[in-house]
């Protein structure tokens, strides 16, 4: 590609609304531009890199034996009702009509689509296991779009799904799938770790993540000095600069003594839930007509948790408790959150949620598993930094029982889940097993957010002069600059001829013939991120070499033309 016929558009402003240096990087590459919240166009440059992400998940997910296909974005609302997610998905959702009124929703995910196709595929426990992959674009109307691409509303996910005839076999194809992710990542060029991940609205039994580790991450990592146990903390939505506010509103919203206090209980519980959540305090009514308090943790608009102070059968509609009603509640049952699980009783110092963090972190968040015994302290949790999840983490043992905690911040790339048959049955898919009988499949699911790894690499791969891709990531592993090409015929001809000697040995090279001064040239490959720079000068000429410099190298080498081949080879 010869860069004058290329549609390159760097700037040398640091754009004021990017809070990340990936997103101020990506904005000053031109990679991207913004059309609205969470809505972005990938130009020319910014597309170069998305492909390669896309061709190394892609290339890997064939190596691993799952087969590609791709469904539509736009699915009917008829197919989420069959498994409740209309209304369970909550706000992320996008609703939309047709001409005819019809129902139906932007894609955020593909499992009712999938097992929809399953149901009219599969017919024998012959045909499995099979494994269903696709590189598709999805919608999620997150509350906070932020950082660019790593948190976009629409963006660029690889998500595959894989249908078993028993647990089994679905936990060889996790594991599969665990260790194909591990070598993406690894091909990307990415420090990463796989971390133990609560299962959230996907559902499921058990569930990894991938994390690439960054100080930007809004994830927080409990991980063991002494083994690979690592677990999601999530609770930097509740302590990094924006979620830190997000948290410190729900916590502050309500002033009244008594609502504080509800707004508390909501903050510990999210946090042992490991999300940010508000509380809304409810009243309803039960079967015999007796009324009924019900404390709902909300995140976003979707209702994460009902903590019901008796059972809820027959209760019909809600309406918000008055303060009366949540101080005779909160106040007259302290242990109203339900039995402990008396080995894990969560340790919560006074009312310091940093303790409930960092208790939390050995592993609590299990069925049958309640806060209690909590001091309801009048006073609110602080937000927290980082740093005091560190102090109150750090030196714990690991629940593992090898070695102890400590926290690093990580951007979620990856996502596995093994499903089981929640889909498969409520979707009514069944396969003949080998006695003939109908059996539903259990699945597994798997993402990997492509869009955001393009942001995530710059994160752990840049410096003060631009972005440092890693080589599999590179819009060109090469570029050869030409100095003063204009007035140089014999600089213009030998830079034209490396140029098509490294691209016909393989080298995805660039010419950038622009005719820029050196120092912009030079500023501008930087910026982009180009790992090998070939300089052909008339000075160079002369002496029989090429400068040959590595984007991280901090000095440049005077090269002749076959070392620089064999350099670049
Ligand atoms: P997050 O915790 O960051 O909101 P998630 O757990 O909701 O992500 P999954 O449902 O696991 O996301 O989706 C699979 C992958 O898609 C994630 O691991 C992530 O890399 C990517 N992803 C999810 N949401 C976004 C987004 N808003 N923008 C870009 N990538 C995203
Ligand atoms: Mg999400
Ligand atoms: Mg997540
Ligand atoms: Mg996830």
């Amino acid at each position: 590609m010869r860069l004058s016929q290329f549609h390159l558009h760097t700037s040398k402003e640091t754009p004021a609304e990017a809070e990340i240096v990936s997103h101020k990087l990506m904005l000053k590459a031109g990679m991207i531009r913004k059309l609205a919240a969470g809505l972005y166009t990938w130009s020319p440059l910014g597309l170069r890199v998305l492909r390669k992400v896309e061709r190394a998940v892609r290339e890997e997910m064939n190596a691993a034996g799952a087969i590609e296909v791709l469904m539509p974005s736009v699915q009917p609302k008829e197919l989420w009702e069959e498994t409740g997610r209309w209304e369970k998905f909550g706000g992320q959702l996008l609703k939309m009509q047709d001409r005819k009124e019809a129902w139906y929703c932007y894609g955020p995910t593909h499992e009712e689509v999938i097992t929809d196709f399953a149901r009219n595929e599969l017919a024998s426990y012959k045909q499995l296991p099979v494994n269903f992959f696709q590189i598709q674009t999805k919608f999620r109307d997150e509350i906070r779009p932020r950082f660019g691409v790593m948190r976009a509303r629409e963006f660029l996910m690889k998500d595959a799904y894989s249908f078993h005839l028993t647990d089994e076999d679905l936990g060889r194809e996790y594991k599969n799938m665990y260790d194909t992710y591990g070598r993406i990542f690894t091909r990307l060029g990415l420090k990463f770790r796989a971390v133990f991940a609560d299962t959230g609205a996907i559902g499921g039994s058990a569930s990894h993540e991938f994390h690439v580790l960054a100080d930007s991450g809004e994830d927080a990592i409990a991980f063991s000095s002494g083994s690979d146990y690592a677990a999601n903390v999530e609770l930097a939505e509740a302590v990094s600069p924006g979620p830190r506010a997000a948290a410190a509103e729900a916590m502050h919203k309500v002033d009244t003594p008594t609502q504080k206090t509800c707004e508390d209980v909501a903050a510990l519980m999210g946090i042992a839930l490991q999300r940010t959540v508000k509380s809304v305090a409810l009243m309803g009514e039960d079967a015999e007509g007796n009324p009924q308090f019900v404390l709902a943790l909300v995140r976003g608009d979707h209702v994460v948790n009902e903590i019901k102070l008796s059972k809820l059968a027959g209760l019909g509609e809600y309406r918000l408790a008055t303060e009366e009603e949540i101080d005779q509640h909160l106040g007259s049952e302290p242990g109203f959150l339900g039995p402990v699980a008396p080995k894990k009783a969560i340790r919560i110092v006074a009312d310091r949620s940093v303790a409930a963090m960092a208790d939390f972190v050995v592993g609590a968040n299990e069925k049958g598993f309640h806060l209690a015994g909590v001091n309801w302290g009048r006073d609110l949790p602080e937000p927290h930094e980082v740093a005091d999840i560190r102090n109150a983490v750090e030196g714990d043992p690991s629940p593992d029982g090898h070695g102890t905690l400590g926290i690093a911040r990580g951007i979620e790339v990856g996502h596995v889940f093994a499903l089981g048959r929640k889909y498969s049955e409520a979707m009514k898919l069944t396969v003949l097993d080998n006695n003939g009988k109908a059996a539903a499949p259990a699945m597994g699911c798997y993402g990997i957010g492509v869009s955001r790894i393009v942001a995530a690499a710059i994160e752990q791969n840049h410096d003060e002069n631009g972005i440092a891709w890693p080589e599999a990531m590179a819009p060109w592993q090469a570029v050869v600059c030409m100095i003063n090409p204009k007035n140089d015929a014999a600089v213009s001809e030998a830079a034209q001829a490396l140029y098509r000697e490294l691209n016909a040995a393989g080298i995805e090279t660039a010419l950038d013939d622009r005719g820029l001064r050196p120092g912009a040239m030079f500023a501008d490959i930087e910026l982009i991120g180009i790992p090998h720079r070939v300089v052909v000068s008339e000075r160079g000429l002369a002496a029989g070499t090429f400068e040959y410099r590595h984007r991280l190298a901090s000095e440049a080498e005077n090269l002749d033309r076959a070392a620089v081949l064999s350099r670049l080879a």
